[in-house]
Formats: C-alpha cells, structure tokens, sequence
C-alpha cells in the first residue's frame, strides 16, 4: 500500500506561475495566452500591458520563463 511513496516535492516557480495562480481563473487564461504567445506580446509590450492593469512583472522574468530558464523548468 505504501508503493511508491514519496515525499512531496517542493514546487518552486518563478513569478510568472505564481502570478498565473493568483488570478482568476479567466484572468489567468488571458495571461497564460499572452504568455504563451510570443509573436503578439514581446516580453517588453506585456510588462508595459501589465503594468497598466496595476501587475507588475519584469520583462525579463517573463523571458526567463518563456526560455524555460526560470525556476519552474528547474529540479
Ligand atoms: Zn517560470
């Protein structure tokens, strides 16, 4: 029955994730949307976007988790 037990694994994300689950569940679509596309939102016009809307968000945490090099890609 204990097959596989294991400790949980502590979950680090970076900025990006965390934002993502601090939102509503709509908001939270629209941003993993605008995260996702790159072509429509260079890092720099989402921060700007953001930033308007009262979130604050460095560019390049953005890009840093768009590269996979943020702490959610990490073990
Ligand atoms: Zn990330």
């Amino acid at each position: 029955m204990l097959e596989g037990l294991e400790p949980p694994k502590p979950k680090f994300t970076c900025k990006v994730a965390l934002l993502a689950n601090d939102l509503d569940k709509k908001d939270a679509e629209i941003f993993q949307a605008a995260i996702a596309d790159v072509r429509k939102w260079p890092a720099k016009s989402l921060q700007k976007a953001l930033k308007e809307r009262g979130v604050s968000l460095a560019d390049t945490v953005i890009s840093r988790h768009r590269t996979k090099l943020c702490r959610c890609y990490k073990d």
